[in-house]
């Protein structure tokens, strides 16, 4: 039997939102096709096999927690997470997780150090933080496709010159409420401030991670999917999208 292997980063202090809720749902979608999930946490301290895991997930947090997690980030598991993504294991980071994947996170003359798998910074700025539904347009080689979420952070994010974001802003504020991206993408290290979870909204991105974490053809709708294609339709018509 085919087994996703996840590797779950600080499951506890990075949870915000409940966005552990993305890794019951891949391991539902993975089940409900035969195929197996293991969950391994890895917390402060811990070391992280490169080789051992096909997904590597980081949630959102709280400054605070953010905090703590960057700084042993960097100590503990920048190289491994270098060389799992080298190796293709997908790296995805949701909001504090996207901020950590970047160079660093700046508040005020604070700079928490961030992983460098991707080439963004992000800077607390005055001003409100950017909360609301968002909606991006993402295109992952099969056409246009829409994720649909809810952001909240007090941190802006920009991209370097050759880096792309992974969606397009619909609705909503995205990386830094100007430029009109949301999200990063470098091949398989993937970052976006979507919370909802992402995944519970989103299951259509669930099913591609889990494709392309197992290299798999792309996996068809399970029974059930046609109900959240008529709510995205229907959420989409309401708000003009
Ligand atoms: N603490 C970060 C910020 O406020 C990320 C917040 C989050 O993960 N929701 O920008």
């Amino acid at each position: 039997m085919a087994e996703l292997r996840v590797g779950a980063l600080y499951p506890d202090l990075m949870n915000i939102y409940a966005d552990r809720g993305n890794l019951a749902v891949l391991e539902r979608r993975c089940a409900w096709r035969g195929i197996g999930m293991r969950v391994t946490s890895i917390g402060i301290g811990q070391a992280l096999d490169p080789e051992a895991h096909d997904l590597i997930y980081l949630g959102g947090g709280q400054d605070r927690d953010q905090r703590l997690c960057a700084a042993d980030l960097v100590a503990t598991k920048r190289a491994a997470l270098h060389a799992a993504a080298a190796r293709g294991a997908i790296v995805l980071g949701v909001c504090g997780g996207l901020q950590l994947l970047g160079h660093e996170y700046q508040l005020g003359a604070e700079r928490l150090p961030g992983l460098g798998l991707v080439d963004l910074r992000t800077v607390r700025e005055p001003g409100p933080r950017l909360i609301g539904n968002v909606a991006i347009e993402v295109d992952l080689g099969d056409g246009p496709r829409v994720l649909a979420g809810f952001e909240n952070h007090g941190g802006r994010t920009y991209l370097g010159p050759g880096e792309r974001p992974l969606g397009r802003v619909l609705r909503g504020h995205g990386n830094n409420g100007r430029d009109g991206g949301e999200g990063v993408r470098r091949g398989p290290v993937i970052g976006t401030y979507l919370h909802g979870p992402l995944l519970p909204k989103n299951a259509w991105f669930a099913d591609w991670l889990i494709a392309t974490a197992l290299g798999m053809g792309p996996l068809g709708p399970l029974p059930g999917d046609e109900l959240e294609a008529a709510a995205h339709a229907a959420a989409r018509a309401a708000a003009g999208i």
